[in-house]
């Protein structure tokens, strides 16, 4: 019956996103600060969407992102909005319609949060994080056990009855949204559904190998190498709690010649080892800190996230900030730890 219900106000929303986009309109994407596969997946899987439909489309991102995701089709047209402030808020000054993907709440957008805030346009969500702030925009598609953005939208698509629009360059990158949300189709959030949409998306000429290849198979030696040092050099274990820590200084970035995306899946290398259920990359970033949660079965690091560092995320996947020292940081997770050793050991 709820799934019914569910699946009913899906086709109801879907019908009525189909019939605003059914004339050309000024349309802007974005999704959240520190785009990754999936966030880059689903905005340039949907602007290729939208592009074919005869719609002026913007990417609007308020940063930049690992170059691994460069080869997209569309990403030239990408807008940063840091350091392109005047561009981006002129083309959402007249944009009549803003897609919101891969976020639940404003501040994800960091800088650009004001200026779409502020935009009379028709916004829409899709996203698949909890608890979406349901006031920030008119029509939410929100589906926290989806794996993915880009998933929910394959199926936003579908529900439109848009199947057949769905091309190579569209399929590639929802592909990527997919393959990267999941770690590879590993994690508890992977379904019969997820590979059932992945083998559409193979049929409708997403290059599964390849796409794999350029993602995870492309990196500079120095990330490697800064790979390497952080599992010999840097890796603090807790066993008696099953956890482990990882911390990465400014400095030790610099001596890597360190590049956006870098440090995307240290962390995981943490969460690989025998008895760790709970694992934290905790990265300089200047003047703050950044911290990558992650965590296996039951232990909501989401929950962790939130409580005690501005943050949020999924069950097992999430992120948040310190504005302590990297050290001051480490001594506070090494805390949080000792806080919640009872779950850790269950
Ligand atoms: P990552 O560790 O890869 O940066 O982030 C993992 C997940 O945590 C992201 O997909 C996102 O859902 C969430 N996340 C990361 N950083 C933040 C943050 O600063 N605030 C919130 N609310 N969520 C974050
Ligand atoms: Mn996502």
């Amino acid at each position: 019956m709820f799934l019914f219900l569910f699946l009913q106000t899906m086709f109801k929303k879907a019908n009525n996103l189909k019939e605003l986009i059914s004339q050309p309109k000024n349309i802007v994407i974005t999704t959240h600060r520190g785009p990754d596969g999936d966030a880059m997946g689903s905005s340039l899987g949907l602007y290729n969407l939208l592009i074919n439909l005869g719609h002026n489309v913007n990417v609007i991102t308020p940063n930049d992102y690992a170059s691994f995701l460069d080869w997209m089709p569309g990403n030239d047209t990408v807008t940063e909005f840091d350091g392109n402030e005047n561009k981006a808020i002129d083309i959402t000054g007249k944009a009549d319609m803003i897609f919101m993907l891969d976020f639940n709440s404003l501040s994800r957008l960091d800088n650009f949060s004001q200026t779409v805030a502020d935009s009379k346009a028709y916004k829409v969500l899709i996203d698949h994080h909890q608890d979406p702030d349901i006031d920030i925009a008119n029509l939410i598609f929100s589906d926290p056990s989806s794996c993915s953005t880009a998933q929910l939208l394959y199926e936003v698509i579908v529900a439109m009855d848009m199947t057949n629009k769905i091309n190579m360059d569209i399929a590639e990158c929802l592909y990527v949204g997919i393959m990267t949300d999941t770690g590879s189709f590993k994690y508890n959030s992977t379904t019969s559904k997820t590979h059932s949409i992945i083998a559409d998306l193979i049929d409708k000429g997403a290059r599964n190998s390849k796409i794999h290849d350029l993602i995870y198979d492309n990196f500079s030696a120095d990330r490697i190498k800064l790979l390497g040092y952080c599992i010999n050099d840097k890796l603090l274990l807790y066993p008696e709690n099953n956890a482990a820590i990882i911390s990465l200084t400014d400095e030790e970035l610099n001596k890597f010649n360190f590049k956006k995306g870098d440090t995307e899946g240290i962390v995981n290398y943490a969460l690989a080892i025998k008895g760790i259920i709970f694992a934290v990359l905790i990265v300089q970033r200047r003047d703050i800190v950044k911290l990558s949660l992650r965590s296996k079965g039951e232990f909501k690091v989401n929950l962790i996230a939130n409580k005690y560092f501005q943050g949020g995320g999924h069950t097992n996947a999430s992120g948040g900030i310190s504005y302590l020292t990297v050290n001051e940081t480490i001594k506070k997770v090494e805390n949080i730890i000792n806080i919640h050793k009872e779950e850790l050991n269950n």
